[in-house]
């Protein structure tokens, strides 16, 4: 007992890298994006703030940009810019730009704030003036959600406003759902028919109300463009209503580095919170909270807690999950796939990223964008036969 397995051999699986993981699948996105566009008839444009949800921005932008997107959207200036660098003809909007502090790059790069001040309005203005160039850009209105955007009082006034209205040059008239996810949600409506109303103040500029949630409430929410973020990057975010629409996009493994067989009684990991009921499998895993694994994915508390898988046998995360490894108990898996040096799957095609979410109480959204830094990124393109890997940061 209490014996290790054969040494962990670096080359089998890991790519001589024992850190963790992200495969990211370009092809299933490409076609995510082509399933949603097919489904409205104006623009669909791609969310690819926050690296574009984890997955990596550059390689995403341009897998995107190669089945026809032509227009972005970043939360960040210093996003945008980046993006501006791997696509130079798309057209990038500006989710929370600063643009006092921020026009400079913004005009250099040939980037399009969404508005939700008149002060910020103003300042473009006043900075697209001094450029030479029109203050283009979209207007973001509050219409029930009440984050950024311009109350309907502030975007009536500004229509009003005779000197304002000849400076500035809207793009687009856009504004964000609160309860899309949730397709019986009597707020989806309100906020639909107030946009509506609001519109009518620019009727010759484009507008846009849906994410991706949105888009799926059907053809009232699309107007002439939608937003499509998680959808593309294979979450539905009505799943929990129906069957998913969008194919998984992202793969996260790590390395089992050590198979241990444990007596009965043992303790494992910080604070022994998992103390084995008889003898026991131990594999070690080489990813933890600094990659992404939320810490409460064991939780003593609660009956069951999440599950990894290795060659698609579900394994369950015994003791704390700590900064750079975890503990599977492997007793149930057949002991041939059982290497060190294995791969075991965090999240993808055995175990749904929406599973690993809601066992740390949270949302797809959050377990994608917590992938941390340090993990690899590899990108395949079946389509062209191409896999390549970055993130050696
Ligand atoms: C993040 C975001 C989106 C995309 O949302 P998804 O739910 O990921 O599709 C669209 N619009 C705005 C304003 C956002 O902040």
């Amino acid at each position: 007992m209490n014996q290790t397995h054969p040494a962990f051999h670096p080359r089998a699986g890991t790519d001589g890298d024992a850190r963790p993981r992200l495969d990211v699948d370009l092809q299933a996105l490409g076609d995510n994006y082509e399933r949603v566009r097919a489904g409205v008839a104006g623009e669909t444009a791609a969310v690819v703030k926050a690296d574009a949800y984890g997955l990596g921005l550059e390689p995403v932008a341009r897998a995107l940009h190669a089945r026809g997107c032509r227009t972005f959207f970043t939360a960040f200036t210093a996003e945008a810019v980046s993006l501006r660098g791997s696509l130079p003809q798309a057209r990038i909007f500006v989710l929370a730009p600063l643009v006092e502090s921020e026009h400079a790059a913004l005009l250099a790069n040939d980037l399009l704030p969404c508005l939700f001040d008149l002060a910020g309005v103003d300042a473009w203005c006043a900075a697209a003036a001094a450029a030479g160039r029109g203050a283009r850009a979209a207007l973001h209105v509050e219409t029930g959600i009440n984050r950024l955007g311009m109350p309907g009082a502030e975007l009536r006034a500004l229509r009003a406003d005779r000197q304002r209205s000849a400076r500035l040059d809207p793009v687009l008239l856009m504004s964000h759902l609160a309860c899309a996810d949730d397709p019986g949600a009597a707020h989806n409506e309100a906020q639909r028919e107030t946009f509506e109303a609001l519109r009518a103040l620019y009727p010759g500029v484009p507008a846009s109300l849906a994410n991706s949630a949105g888009t799926f409430l059907g053809p009232p929410y699309h107007f002439d463009q939608v937003r499509a973020g998680i959808c593309l990057y294979g979450h539905d975010p009505h799943s929990a209503h129906t069957a998913p629409r969008v194919r998984p996009v992202a793969t996260l493994s790590a390395v089992l580095a050590q198979v241990r067989d444990l007596p009965a009684g043992s303790a494992v990991g910080y604070g022994a919170t998992y103390r084995s009921d008889r003898d026991r499998r131990l594999g070690v895993v080489l990813a933890g909270y600094a990659d992404g694994l939320a810490r409460n994915l064991y939780d003593p508390a609660r009956a069951g807690g999440a599950e990894f898988a290795i060659e698609g046998h579900r394994a369950p995360l015994v003791g704390r999950v700590s900064m750079d490894m975890c503990t599977l108990d492997l007793s149930a898996v057949p002991g041939a796939v059982c290497r060190p040096g294995a791969r075991v799957e965090v999240f993808g095609p055995t175990i749904p990223v929406e599973e690993i979410a809601a066992r740390s109480g949270t949302i797809a959204y959050e377990t994608l964008t917590s992938v941390g830094a340090r993990v690899r990124r590899r990108y395949r393109d079946r389509g062209q036969g191409r896999a390549t890997t970055t993130g050696t940061q």
